[in-house]
């Protein structure tokens, strides 16, 4: 790889690392795995050179192996390959190996079991996210109970026995105290970040898919207005409140000749069209709603005979107007309009009914009118 590849590598790297926090990317099973093997290996390669310059040849060995355990891993995870628990299980096997085996030749105040404290609550995350059915929390359980006796283990094994390999090398042995620790806590704050921004990826991906459920459960897919259960709740929030209300009942007028003469398309942009000039209207004073085929219910909060007749007026007018357009040929259309009161003790489907009868009676009268 020359020097402009790897830059090109680094940075998408590093774009990769920023999309997973800002929440861009799913992080997935393959990053969280390479993050986990990677950083694991990273470590041990480290510990191999520590262990050759300063001689501690039955853990340079050991170290040898682990590396090439972790090449292990990274090749059950090459190409299409996706064992995942089998990586977990030997990651988690070989960190107990080596925190015994550097127990044993090291001595415990080396601070390598911590390594088997940090494993723990990895394993709860990444057999949580495993896509594997029931024995998600055995498995890690199970790691848990078994680490805490390995962990012990450790400890009881130092008391019998002297370390295989004396240093006699107090800052060496700092030195290593301070560099597992860090690890160790390196490794618990990565997955407790990558958890946290799991969730919060999780939970907005869930707002946004109910957001997206309540929009279809709640609007027309055609005109885009409420649909007629939304509708039915805003009638009884408006009875409930006890405010004054007023239902206008719209309906397009010789919609049957539109569709008859110019086809089934045109009508549909007519009615889309006409929502749309309706929403704009009303939008601030009520809800408007696709009532049945045609039809269009509009509730308008807080209403006098005034506002209501001036909001419906606005709307005939606008719709009477408007060219509608599709493939090279326009019409012009009209609306009529039937607005009621609601009188403070109906029930208010006796105001839909009035609205309705003053539709008609502009129906009646000409259409393209409204009528009070
Ligand atoms: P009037 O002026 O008396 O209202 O006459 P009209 O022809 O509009 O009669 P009516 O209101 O009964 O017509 C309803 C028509 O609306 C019948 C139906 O084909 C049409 N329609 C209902 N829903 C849709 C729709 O979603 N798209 C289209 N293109 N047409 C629809
Ligand atoms: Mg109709
Ligand atoms: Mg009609």
């Amino acid at each position: 790889m020359n020097k402009k590849q790897w830059k090109t590598r680094l940075k998408k790297g590093f774009n990769k690392i920023i999309d997973v926090l800002t929440g861009r990317t799913q992080i997935t099973n393959r990053l969280k795995f390479h993050a986990l093997i990677g950083s694991i290996a990273s470590v041990h390669v480290l510990l191999l050179v520590i262990f050759s310059i300063f001689q501690i040849m039955p853990l340079f060995f050991f170290n040898i192996f682990s590396v090439l355990t972790y090449a292990l891993c990274f090749w059950l995870m090459w190409g299409e390959r996706e064992h995942y628990l089998t990586i977990y299980l030997i990651t988690f096997i070989e960190v107990v190996m080596h925190s015994f085996a550097a127990t044993i030749v090291l001595g415990w105040e080396y601070g390598f079991a911590q390594y088997i404290i940090a494993i723990v609550p990895v394993g709860f995350y990444i057999c949580y996210t495993l896509d594997i059915k029931h024995k998600k929390f055995t498995i890690a359980t199970v790691s848990a109970v078994f680490s805490a006796v390995a962990f012990l283990s450790c400890k009881f094994l130092s008391f019998f026995g002297e370390p295989l390999v004396e240093t006699n090398n107090v800052a060496l042995e700092l030195s290593l105290y301070v560099f597992n620790s860090l690890c160790a806590f390196v490794f618990l704050t990565l997955f407790s970040l990558i958890f946290v921004f799991e969730m919060r990826l999780s939970s907005n991906r869930l707002k946004r898919q109910n957001d997206i459920l309540d929009k279809l459960a709640s609007t027309d897919p055609l005109t885009g207005l409420y649909n007629r259960r939304s509708m039915d709740v805003f009638l009884n929030q408006a009875v409930e409140s006890a405010s004054s209300f007023a239902l206008i009942m719209c309906d397009i007028d010789n919609f049957k000749k539109v569709n008859d003469t110019y086809g089934h398309d045109f009508g549909d942009v007519v009615l889309k069209g006409i929502a749309s000039i309706t929403a704009e209207q009303v939008k601030g004073h009520g809800y408007v709603c696709r009532w049945g085929g045609e039809e269009i219910l509009i509730l308008i909060n807080n209403a006098s005979e005034e506002s209501s007749f001036r909001i419906a007026e606005n709307i005939r007018r606008n719709v009477a107007n408007r060219v509608f357009e599709l493939n090279d040929k326009w019409i012009h259309c009209s609306l009529t309009l039937g607005i009621a009161l609601y009188d403070g003790k109906e029930p208010v489907e006796e105001t839909i009914t009035r609205a309705d009868y003053n539709l008609y009676c502009g129906k009646r009268n000409g259409k393209n009118a409204v009528v009070l």
